[in-house]
């Protein structure tokens, strides 16, 4: 079985820019999986549509085995998504982002692991601060917690390390790798081959929308 399944994804833009032209790809359960590719690659909207944000033009995309457009809620409830872009509303605290992501996802207040989670990125002593008084670091770590608040089998990180100093790129490789090694998959996106290899057991490379090559990472690197 697969935590993600895409077939023939293509994109096509409003603008009439092509950004997957057709993109087939498979992730393992349990994998630490890199799309590896330059800036414009096509990496974003391949995250963006298994997060909803915007629609495929054609083909199709399974997530845990729950097709996209025909279980779309199923398929949402089996992925956590940490974006690029540091996006926190300012006036919350780290407890009530992830009390209202919670409250999204449904998950019964019994049920919540809200300080457990900000315990497990380094954010508890910050549990009652307002967002706009964290570091940069911080708010990728809060980022990483909500994405992880409805438990799902899959967290994909969209760039998680871009403009993050070496200290902290450490600390947050250390934590995926511990939520991998607890069985969750994870999928990143990155234009450092070295974050993919040092990572990653799979690397996909990925170049103008088109996939260049996927394979475990050994074979790939000796191809290289
Ligand atoms: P990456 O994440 O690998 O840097 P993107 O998925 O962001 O790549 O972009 C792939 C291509 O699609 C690029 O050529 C980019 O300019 C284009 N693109 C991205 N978003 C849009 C958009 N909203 N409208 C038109 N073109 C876009
Ligand atoms: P900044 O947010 O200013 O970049 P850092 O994120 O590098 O700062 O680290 C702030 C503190 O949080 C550090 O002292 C570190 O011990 C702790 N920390 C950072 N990441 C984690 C993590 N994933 N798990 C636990 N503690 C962490």
């Amino acid at each position: 079985d697969l935590a993600i399944s895409a077939r023939d994804l293509r994109k096509v833009y409003a603008g009439g820019k092509t950004a997957l032209h057709g993109v087939s790809l498979d992730v393992p359960r349990g994998s630490m999986f890199a799309l590896l590719g330059p800036n414009g690659a096509g990496k974003s909207t391949f995250i963006n549509i298994l997060a909803g944000l915007i629609h495929k033009t054609s083909g199709s995309v399974a997530i845990w085995g729950r097709d996209l457009d025909r279980r779309q809620r199923d398929a949402r409830l089996a992925i956590g998504i940490v974006p690029q872009e540091l996006v926190l509303d300012p006036f919350f605290t780290p407890r009530e982002a992830l009390e209202l992501q919670a409250g999204f996802y449904g998950v019964p207040k019994a049920e919540r692991r809200t300080m457990e989670l900000l315990r497990a990125v380094g954010l508890d002593d910050k549990a009652d601060s307002y967002a706009r008084t964290l570091s940069g670091g911080m708010r990728r770590r809060l980022l990483v917690a909500k994405a992880m608040v409805h438990n799902p089998p899959v967290l994909v990180l969209d760039e998680p390390t871009a403009g993050v100093d070496i200290e902290l790129r450490r600390k947050l490789w250390d934590y995926v790798r511990e939520l991998n090694a607890a069985g969750t998959t994870v999928v990143l996106t990155t234009h450092y081959l070295e974050e993919a290899e040092q990572l990653c057991d799979r690397i996909a490379i990925i170049n103008r929308g088109r996939l260049i090559a996927c394979d475990r990472r050994e074979v790939l690197l000796s191809q290289l």
